[in-house]
Parts: structure tokens; sequence; C-alpha cells
């Protein structure tokens, strides 16, 4: 008999995204012709910058021709790709990360949930809620925790993070093995400063323990004192891999290219206390599983790193950012807290009320959507996200409509 991973069962169904989805077309049922103003969902909404264009037809020309066709490509990533990143997002900012030591695929979702299959299921994990789902629910999926009550599932040491602590968490009094941080944050926008960071990092050292560190959102950093890579901090490249992505950086969302950082002096223990090496274990995960992101994709990607697409792409987070600071700005000046917007392009904004009565009452009223806290953990409840992933028009009307209901 065919029976199922019974992990599965443990998930929380993700009603997030199809609850708000429900409660927008409701809303449209009953006020047809409204028009709705969508600050909610993380996707990005400008095209691609203009030099990928133009490297993506090329490679799809070469791909038509017999002389410069090319079917399979290693599976890490092509070397004109992973030499740049290399030399580029690492060696130019002092961090010491070589090609070989990156890994091209078609998205930070996949190598952020991926990536605890190399990992034993016994290890402690340490999440901060509110949280980017994914780091939670493919360790349920892996057996990883018990079961779900009360927003906690058993066994998963949560960080919490608030007002207090300014949505970054501090290492724990008790040891955990493997520990997910996220800069600048989705959701709440939050940033590390590299004292911040250092004590994660010197915390790793003396446990033994491994950061994971999502950094999908460094090209949004404006200020030149915050990290944009765990590996500007000293030791990091003993306990820290770093996952990034070409989607929100410039536009590929739909396109799909990322990369994940494995340092060669990685490692992790065998139950025997046998050293391994990180790197070696993930490619050989990455080359079973992963067949390579296709060949015009990655020379899209390349094209990020020319002169004309730094500019264009320094272009496109730019204008996001304009709207961040728009939306911070006017929600501020409504008597409403808010972190984050500076350097990423996301506001958390305190609701001051239940954040699913908040939304109703942006949906209903100012026919604006955001999403609620609650839906990104137990934390996020009181809480709103607003995204900064829309045109700058719809941003002003939207902030227009909410100063007009509050
Ligand atoms: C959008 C996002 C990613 C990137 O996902 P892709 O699969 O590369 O599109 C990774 N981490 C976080 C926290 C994100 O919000």
């Amino acid at each position: 008999m065919i029976k199922i991973n019974e992990h599965y069962l443990k998930l929380q169904s993700s009603y997030l995204f199809s609850e708000i989805a429900k409660r927008i077309s409701a809303f449209q049922a009953a006020h047809p012709g409204r028009k709705i103003i969508k600050l909610g969902i993380g996707d990005v909404t400008r095209p691609l910058p203009e030099a990928c264009i133009e490297a993506f037809h090329k490679a799809v020309d070469e791909m038509a021709s017999m002389e410069t066709f090319r079917g399979y490509g290693p599976e890490q990533g092509y070397a004109f790709l992973r030499e740049k990143i290399a030399a580029e997002d690492f060696q130019a900012r002092g961090a010491d990360i070589g090609a070989d030591e990156i890994f091209i695929s078609d998205g930070a979702k996949c190598d952020t949930g991926n990536i605890q299959e190399i990992f034993d299921i016994d290890i402690t994990i340490a999440i901060p809620d509110p949280v980017y789902p994914v780091y939670l629910d493919t360790n349920v999926m892996a057996g990883r925790t018990g079961n779900y009550g009360n927003g906690r599932y058993d066994g998963i040491v949560y960080m919490e993070l608030n007002r207090e602590n300014g949505f970054v968490p501090e290492p724990p009094r008790e040891k955990v093995d493997l520990i997910y941080l996220c800069f600048p944050n989705n959701p709440t926008g939050a940033v590390i400063k590299k004292e911040q960071l250092r004590a994660w990092v010197d915390y790793a050292a003396q446990n033994k323990a491994l950061i994971l560190y999502d950094a999908a959102y460094e090209a949004f950093i404006r200020d030149d004192s915050l990290p944009r890579s765990i590996y500007e901090i000293e030791g990091a490249r003993e306990v820290a891999l770093e996952f990034r992505s070409f989607s929100k950086t410039a536009g590929f969302t739909g396109t799909r290219c990322a990369f994940a950082v494995v340092p060669k002096s990685c490692r992790a223990f065998a139950k025997n206390g046998q050293e391994h090496s990180l790197n070696a274990l993930w490619n050989r995960r990455h080359t079973t599983k992963f067949n390579g992101v296709s060949y015009p994709v990655q020379r899209a990607a390349e094209a990020v790193y020319s002169a004309e697409g730094r500019a264009q792409v320094k272009g496109l987070t730019d204008y996001y950012m304009k709207n961040a600071a728009l939306i911070g700005k006017e929600m501020t000046s409504l008597g409403f807290e808010c972190i984050g917007g500076e350097n990423s392009p996301y506001i958390w904004v305190d609701a001051k009320m239940d954040s699913w009565a908040f939304f109703d009452t942006l949906l209903e009223e100012a026919g604006v959507v955001c999403t609620p806290g609650a839906g990104f953990g137990k934390c996020g409840e009181g809480f709103i996200r607003i995204s900064a992933f829309n045109h700058y028009e719809n941003v002003e009307e939207a902030m227009r409509r909410i100063k007009n209901i509050i």
C-alpha cells in the first residue's frame, strides 16, 4: 500500500494568501468597479533591465545555431556567472569567496527549502517569528518538528521578534545547531548591524552551529555601514551559508535565477565526530537532484554585473525605495509606528489592533490590500506588512486613501 509522508499532515494550511484572495474577491463582488490597490504580495512589478533583456535575446539566438547551441550546462552554473558573482558581490567587498563556492540555482526559495536535507533529523533549529514560511515548513515536512498547537511546533526554538529587540534576534541562551536569519528582513523590513551579526557568528563558532543567511533583499540596502553579506564578518566563512537571488534585485521573479554560497571551510559533523565539508555535501546534492539553470537565463543574470546592468538595477531598486519612503513617511505621519522601508522594500506597521481587522478596514474602506502580520507567525499579530512593489502612482493613491479613512 502506498503511504504518505505523514509529516505533511502537521503543516498548517497556508491560508494567508488564499484568505487574502478570498476577501479581495468578496469585496470586489460587493463593489464592482472599485479599483483595488495591492500592496500585499512580495512580487516585483517592473520589467527586466534592458541589459538583461539584450543578453537574454542574444543567448536565445545562440541556442538557434549549430555552432553556438548548448545542451546541459554544469549543474553548479556556468563559470562566467559564478566568477562574476564571486568577484563583484564578495571579493570586491572584502569577502573571501571563490567561484567554486557559488552554486547557481533557479531560486532562493528552493535553496533555503532544500538545504535542510543535508543535515541530521535530530538537530535543534532556531527560527525567527515572524518569518518567511519556507524555513519552517520545509523542516516540518522533513520531520524535524512535533505537532502544532497555539502557534508553535514542538521542537523548534522560536526567536520572538518585537519592538524590544528591534526585530533583530539575539543569540539564544540554549544551544542550537542551525539558525535561520534573513536581512534585510521579509516580512519586517528590519536590518542587522555588523556588531549584531558578529554576535551571531561568534555564537555559531562557539556552539559548532551553522547560520543560514538569506540576503535576498541585499540590493535594497542604502546605508553603507550595514553588512550586505555575512562574509563581511570575520569568521563567517567557517559558520555560515548565504542565499541570494536575482528575483527582487533585478526583477527575476518570473525568469528564475539565484545562488547559494557554500564556503569550503564550512564543516559539519557525522555521528562518529568526523568532520565533513558542506561544500562537498551540497555539491553532491545539487548535482544529483538539479540540472542547472537555463543558459539564456544565466546570461541575463550575468548582465546584471555589466556597467549598464548595474545602473539599471540601481534604477529599479531606487524606484521601489522611493515607494517605500513614501509609505513609511505617510504611515508615520498618521501616527503608526513603522519599521523597515529605509533599506528594504517592506514596511512593518504596528496596526494598534488585530492584524486581520486592520486588513479588513484598509480593504473595505480604502480599497487597499496589505498583508496581515499574523500570517507570518504568532508574533506578527497586531502588525501589517505593506509592500513597496507597485507603481509609484498607485502607492500615492493608496496613501491618499488611507489618509482619508484614518
Ligand atoms: C522573495 C524571497 C526570496 C527569493 O525567492 P526566489 O525563489 O529566488 O524568487 C528568498 N527569501 C525571501 C525571504 C524572499 O522574500
